[in-house]
């Protein structure tokens, strides 16, 4: 079975960076294909329990792809739920922290 913390680390490496690089004016080419994709994780990630998870919490708080600031938050609040869950500390959700973890690095 794949190595659920490493699994995880990588795919929120990728979604992150992803939304952080997302167009502020997505095209609706641009939005099709990130649902699309998100979509698809609760079908597809290879972690049942992380998968039905995300399902749930997705039909609750569906995302947001209109534009890269919507996105980047809706991806930090669902990862921030999967924190809660496993016990780990909540990140801040503001643009500037995102961006500085997930795009620009430290500004000093
Ligand atoms: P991670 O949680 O992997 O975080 C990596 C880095 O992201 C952190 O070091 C931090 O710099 C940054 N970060 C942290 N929080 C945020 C945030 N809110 N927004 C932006 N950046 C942030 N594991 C389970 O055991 N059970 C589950 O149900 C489960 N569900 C998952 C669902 C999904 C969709 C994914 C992608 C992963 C899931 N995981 C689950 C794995 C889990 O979230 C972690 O990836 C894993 O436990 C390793 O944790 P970590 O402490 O190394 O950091």
């Amino acid at each position: 079975p794949p190595d659920v913390e490493e699994l995880g680390r990588s795919t929120w490496t990728f979604l992150h960076t992803t939304a952080a690089y997302y167009p502020d004016k997505p095209t609706m080419a641009h939005r099709v294909n990130m649902l699309s994709l998100l979509r698809a994780l609760p079908v597809l990630y290879p972690c049942s329990v992380c998968a039905t998870h995300l399902g749930e919490t997705m039909k609750t708080h569906p995302p947001d792809v209109s534009s890269r600031a919507a996105l980047s938050r809706w991806l930090c609040e669902q990862h921030n739920e999967v924190n809660e869950r496993l016990g780990k500390e909540k990140f801040d959700c503001s643009i500037d922290k995102l961006d500085e973890r997930w795009k620009d690095g430290p500004t000093d």
